[in-house]
C-alpha cells in the first residue's frame, strides 16, 4: 500500500504513529493508498518554511529565463510519464483513460505555457516628467495556497502552480483527500529540483488541515477551486488577513440549442459537455435550453446517444466513470430522486451495477425534462451525469433563461445566423462563450472564470499571472 507523506521543508513527514487516511478507487471502492491527516501543527512548519523559502536567495536569485527553463523541464518530465500518469489519475478518479491522458497533456501544457512567461512577465515606464524616471516594478506576491480538488486533479494543480512559480512565488499545495496520487508524484520532482521549501504537498481533511492555511497570516494569496459554499468560507478567512483570493467556483453552464443549429455538430459536443468526467467538471454543460421548434427532434438524438454509452471502470474501457465518493454518489441520486412527478426522467436516473465493480460509485447518464426552470436541479450544480432540459421560444426568453442561475461560467450558442450568436454572447454573463462547439482541448490560453457565484479573477491564459505578482511603483529622480 502506496504511503503518501507530507512534503514540508523539503522533508517527506508521516510516522506510522500519525493519523492517516485511506484513499479510495470510486471504481471499485477499494483502498489504493493512505495519506497523512495533515493538521494545525503541519500547516504551521510548512508556512514557515514557505517564508523562509521565499526570502531566501536560493530561490531568489534563480533568473526568471531559469525558472522558465525549469518549468518547461518540468513539462518534459510529465510527457515522459505520461502513460504512469494517466494510469495513477484514473485509478485515483476513476476517469476514463482517454481522459485522463488528456489531463496529463493539460498538465504539461500549463508549465510549458507559464515556463514560456516567466521572463516575460514586464513592468511600465510611466512618463511624468523630464528628471523624474517612473516604473512599476513586478514582485512574486509570497506565499501561495493552493486548495486543489478531486475533479481533476493533476490540471487543477498545474495551471496555478506553473503560473506562481513562472513569477517567483512559493507554493504551498493542498490535495483533496480524495485524490492526492498524480500531486504526489509532482511533490517528488520538485523536491528533487528546487530548493526546499518552494514547493510543499500537504494532504489531509479541508475543514481540518485546510481550514488552518487559509486562516494563517502567512500566506500572502489563495488559489480555491471547489464548491461555493467552501469558496465564501475561503474567502472570509483570507479576509481577516487581508489576502487575495483567486476562486473558481463551477458553474450551471447552459448550451443553447436555437431552431436553425446544426445538431450533427450539436449533439455530440453536448453529450460530451456533461458527461466527461462524468459530469463531475465545472465547466459542464449541464442545462440544455432548446428552441421549442426542434426540441423533440434534438432529444430523440441525445436519448439515442446517452442510451449508446458505457458506464464502468476505467479498465473497461468505458465512457462514463464512476462518482468520486460515497458521499457525492448518495447526493447525486438524493437530487434525482427527489424531482417532482411534473418532471421527466427521458434517460437513465438510476444507480449502475457494473459487473465486477459491484461496489464503485455508478451512476447511468441522465436527462431530465424540466418542469420549470426554476426548479433546485436546474439551478444548483449537480456535479454528476446529470442533464436538465428546458425549452425556449424566441432569442429573449433564450438570454433569459441562460443568465437566470447565480453562476456564469461558460455558455455554447449552438446556431448558423453569425449575428444571433454574436448578439446572444454579448448579453450572457458568462466568462466565456463557445459558438458552435463547447470546450477547447485544455485551453490553456484562454482566460477561464465566472461572472457572479461561479468566482473571482481569472486562471489559465496570460493573465493567470497577475494573481501571483505585487506590483511596486518606483520613482527615482535624476539630476546632473
Ligand atoms: P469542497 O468545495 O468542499 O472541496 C473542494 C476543496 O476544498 C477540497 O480540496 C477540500 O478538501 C477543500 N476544503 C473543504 N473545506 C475547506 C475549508 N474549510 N478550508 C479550505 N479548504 C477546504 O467540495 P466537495 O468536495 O465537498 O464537493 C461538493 C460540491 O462542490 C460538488 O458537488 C460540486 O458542486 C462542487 N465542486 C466544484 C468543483 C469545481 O471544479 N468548481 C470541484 C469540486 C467540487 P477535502 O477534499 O479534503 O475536504
Amino acid at each position: 500500500m502506496d504511503k503518501i507523506q507530507l512534503l514540508i521543508n523539503g522533508e517527506w513527514i508521516g510516522k506510522k504513529d500519525d493519523q492517516w487516511i485511506n484513499v479510495i478507487n470510486p471504481a471499485s471502492n477499494e483502498t489504493i493508498a493512505q495519506i497523512v491527516r495533515g493538521n494545525e501543527t503541519h500547516a504551521n512548519l510548512a508556512v514557515q518554511a514557505a517564508r523562509f523559502a521565499l526570502k531566501n536567495s536560493e530561490w531568489k536569485s534563480i533568473k526568471p529565463f531559469e525558472r522558465g527553463q525549469f518549468l518547461q523541464e518540468t513539462a518534459r518530465h510529465i510527457r515522459e510519464h505520461a502513460i504512469e500518469l494517466a494510469l495513477l489519475e484514473s485509478l485515483d478518479t476513476g476517469k476514463p483513460h482517454a481522459q485522463a491522458k488528456s489531463d496529463i497533456e493539460a498538465a504539461a501544457r500549463y508549465f510549458e505555457f507559464y515556463g514560456g512567461m516567466a521572463d516575460k512577465v514586464f513592468g511600465d515606464t510611466i512618463p511624468i516628467e523630464e528628471d523624474l524616471l517612473n516604473v512599476t516594478v513586478i514582485e512574486p506576491i509570497g506565499v501561495t495556497l493552493h486548495i486543489v480538488p478531486w475533479n481533476y486533479p493533476i490540471q487543477i494543480t498545474s495551471r496555478s502552480v506553473a503560473a506562481a512559480l513562472a513569477t517567483g512565488n512559493v507554493v504551498i499545495v493542498k490535495s483533496s483527500e480524495d485524490t492526492p496520487l498524480t500531486t504526489n508524484f509532482l511533490a517528488k520532482w520538485f523536491h528533487e529540483k528546487l530548493p526546499k521549501g518552494v514547493f510543499q504537498h500537504l494532504t489531509g481533511y479541508g475543514s481540518e488541515i485546510g481550514a488552518a492555511l487559509t486562516s494563517h497570516p502567512g500566506i500572502n494569496q489563495i488559489t480555491f477551486t471547489g464548491s461555493v459554499p467552501t469558496g465564501i468560507a475561503v474567502m472570509k478567512s483570507a479576509a481577516d488577513n487581508v489576502v487575495p483570493v483567486t476562486l473558481e467556483l463551477g458553474g450551471k453552464s447552459p448550451n443553447i440549442v436555437f431552431a436553425d443549429a446544426d445538431l450533427a455538430r450539436a449533439v455530440p459536443a453536448i453529450v460530451n459537455s456533461i458527461v466527461q468526467n462524468a459530469g463531475q467538471t465545472c465547466s459542464a454543460g449541464s442545462r440544455l435550453l432548446v428552441d421549442e421548434a426542434i426540441a423533440e427532434e434534438l432529444l430523440e438524438k441525445l436519448i439515442e446517444r446517452f442510451n449508446s454509452l458505457k458506464v464502468g471502470p476505467p479498465t473497461l474501457q468505458a465512457d462514463v466513470g464512476p462518482i468520486i465518493n460515497q458521499k457525492q454518489y448518495n447526493r447525486i441520486l438524493g437530487i434525482i430522486n427527489e424531482i417532482g412527478e411534473d418532471a421527466k426522467v427521458l434517460v437513465g436516473g438510476k444507480a449502475v451495477q457494473v459487473e465486477g465493480y459491484t461496489k464503485g460509485f455508478y451512476i447511468s447518464p441522465t436527462i431530465i425534462e424540466a418542469s420549470s426552470h426554476n426548479e433546485t436541479y436546474v439551478q444548483e450544480e449537480i456535479f454528476g451525469p446529470v442533464l436538465s432540459v428546458v425549452r425556449f421560444k424566441g432569442i429573449e426568453e433564450a438570454i433569459e433563461l441562460a443568465n437566470a442561475t447565480d453562476y456564469g461560467l461558460v455558455a455554447g450558442v449552438w446556431t448558423k445566423d453569425i449575428d444571433q450568436a454574436h448578439h446572444v454572447a454579448s448579453r450572457i454573463e458568462s466568462g466565456q462563450v463557445f459558438i458552435n462547439s463547447y470546450g477547447a482541448a485544455g485551453g490553456v490560453q484562454m482566460p477561464f472564470g465566472g461572472y457572479k457565484k461561479s468566482g473571482i479573477g481569472r486562471e489559465k491564459s496570460h493573465l493567470a499571472v497577475q494573481n501571483y505578482i505585487q506590483i511596486k511603483n518606483l520613482a527615482i529622480q535624476v539630476k546632473y
